[in-house]
């Protein structure tokens, strides 16, 4: 018998892998122009130039042993030390390469980290909705997941219902901003409401309680809304960010992980994580993109045709009676379900329309429409979203 985990996990996977297919199918049907599918945060916007310049460079002009080689387990130190100082540029913190270590995206920094924090049936905190496979990590960890919701009014963590979860056996909450599903930012002051709460909680458990900020969306936010950078109000706060999203680089597998020197047990948490890093099978992360992603640092994809989705969008469905949060970054709309959330995406179905159930990520009453995909196709989906809203009498 194998992992009775990975078995259960195949079963549920097959949720996934069944709308994949399902896409497959409406579009052999009435041909992939027609079908909407609006299920997967895959950036649509290619990388900027940048990145296949610093590609084509780096291949002619670097020594071959030095550049595919084995490495230190945290990354190279001279791209280390290049994001420590784009980050003080940015925001004003004083990091240098001892405060970073590259990963293998978020999803890989966030496993090292949960590695190096957690104990068996230690609690990790996350907001529902959130991005589902954080489930995944912490179990892999024989960590338990504690799940505190949104406030419900406007899906920013509420501090009070954290204080509420939190016990003695919690090390750590998952924060992510801007939101995956929601498209919300996390405002300042819930920030300043929720450090206010772990740091009293820390307190009377006699041990730190971390925040794990996921920011693979950092840079994307809409209106020049400002992303409180975390580490800035609560030094327990560990920092995994990707540039999946930023440059459009989901399969390279890149991103880093920021332990901020004041942090408590700072170098056994920076020497854990590095060995996490390698004991995990990363051993580094990847050689050549790091190395790209340290000459790409000041840029990233063009978000204005993302702005210009999100606009289409939301007025789009707003004008046909749809209840969306407006969102002020990433690239989501949740969007409220007048019926049950899982009925409602299959009466979209019957629309050639894709979208996920806000059970999905724990937050029933809510569905969420990825808008990572080309203008011309949230232009064509407007019609048969008409027609939902027809069904289902929005209008009326
Ligand atoms: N965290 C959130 C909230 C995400 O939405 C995603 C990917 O969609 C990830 C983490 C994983 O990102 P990466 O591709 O960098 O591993």
């Amino acid at each position: 018998m194998i992992s009775e985990k990975m078995i259960k996990l195949t079963k549920s996977n097959s949720v996934i892998r069944a709308m994949f297919e399902e896409g497959n199918r409406l579009a052999e049907i009435h041909g992939r122009e027609n079908v909407y599918d609006f299920s997967l945060g895959n950036p649509n916007i290619p990388s900027p130039d940048a990145v296949n310049n610093a590609i084509v460079d780096i291949v002619k002009n670097e020594e071959p042993m030095a550049l595919h080689g084995y490495m230190t387990n945290a990354g190279y130190p001279a791209v280390r030390a290049a994001v420590a100082k784009s980050l003080n540029t940015r925001f004003d913190t004083s990091f240098d390469e001892k405060n970073i270590i590259m990963s293998v995206g978020a999803a890989g920094g966030l496993n090292v980290v949960l590695k190096t924090l957690l104990n068996p049936g230690d609690e990790v905190i996350v907001i529902s909705p959130f991005f589902v496979e954080y489930g995944n990590y912490v179990s892999n960890f024989d960590g338990k997941l504690v799940i505190v919701p949104a406030n419900s009014e406007d899906f920013q963590p509420d501090a009070n219902a954290v204080r509420d979860a939190i016990t003695p056996r919690t090390k750590a909450i998952i924060l992510n901003s801007p939101n995956n599903p929601t498209g919300v930012v996390y405002t300042e002051e819930s920030i300043k409401a929720l450090s206010k709460v772990l740091k009293e909680k820390s307190k009377e458990n006699g041990e730190p309680i971390y925040i794990v900020s996921d920011e693979p969306y950092r840079e994307l936010a809409y209106d020049g809304v400002s992303v409180p950078f975390i580490t800035k109000y609560y030094k327990n706060t560990i920092v995994c960010y990707s540039w999946s999203k930023s440059l459009s680089l989901p399969g390279q597998r890149i991103g880093y992980i920021v332990i901020p020197g004041e942090i408590d047990e700072y170098e056994l948490i920076f020497d854990a994580a590095s060995i996490a890093t390698r004991i995990l099978g990363y051993v580094n992360a990847p050689a050549l993109i790091q190395r790209v992603v340290a000459k790409c640092l000041y840029e990233q994809t063009s978000i204005s045709i993302y702005n210009t989705n999100r606009e289409l969008l939301y007025n789009g469905l707003k004008d046909l009676g749809f209840d969306p949060v407006y969102p002020q970054g990433a690239f989501y709309l949740w969007v409220k379900t007048p019926c049950d959330d899982k009925e409602f995406v299959e009466k979209a179905k019957k629309y050639n329309i894709l979208i996920v159930p806000g059970t999905a990520f724990f937050c029933p009453g809510y569905a969420r429409i990825a808008y990572c995909v080309a203008t011309e196709t949230i232009e064509r989906s407007l019609p048969a979203f008409k027609k939902l809203a027809k069904k289902l009498d929005l209008n009326d």
